[in-house]
């Protein structure tokens, strides 16, 4: 009886590790909008002036070029997607795969450059990715990408420049 309570007891000290470890590295990865600090800070002149209107919008405003209109979508030449407001580097082209959503679409990101905050906005509950550098946004992560991490970063070809391998 008491090796049963035993067994029970360090079952549930298991589960109650496993689940905090969980949400620990869930609340790490997951930002609080709020909290986050870029790197650098870009000041609003410098933006206007860098950028046109469509890439003002998606950088700064979070807003979301139409699908199948971008610069990357279906761009397949070998690479680096670089942050088209401070130019640190983002996403690999060898990450690059066809989501046929029409929106650049990567399985992983350039973990020192890109941030994943929640995002809670148009009523739904999303992961917004920026670039960690300047904060520029870049689209969304969501999980049901490809192998091998089973991520889908949806990005805009406007937040993004590319420099050809
Ligand atoms: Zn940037």
């Amino acid at each position: 009886m008491m090796y049963r309570i035993f067994l029970l007891l360090t079952l549930l000290l298991a589960a109650f590790i496993t689940m905090s470890c969980v949400r620990n590295s869930e609340s790490a990865e997951l930002a609080d909008p709020a909290k986050f600090k870029p790197r650098i800070k870009v000041n609003e002149k410098t933006w206007r002036s860098k950028l046109n209107d469509e890439q003002y919008e998606v950088t700064r405003q979070k807003g979301t070029e139409r699908a199948f209109t971008g610069k990357y979508w279906n761009n397949h030449e070998e690479g680096t997607y670089t942050c088209v407001v401070c130019g640190v580097d983002l996403f690999d082209s060898k990450s690059k795969f066809e989501s046929g959503t029409g929106w650049p679409s990567f399985y992983t990101a350039k973990k020192t450059n890109v941030a994943e905050l929640t995002d809670q906005s148009h009523g739904m509950s999303r992961t917004e990715v920026v670039c960690s550098n300047c904060g520029s946004h870049l689209g969304h992560v969501f999980d049901d990408g490809p192998k091998p991490t089973g991520l889908r970063y949806c990005i805009n070809s406007a937040s993004l420049d590319f420099k050809k391998k």
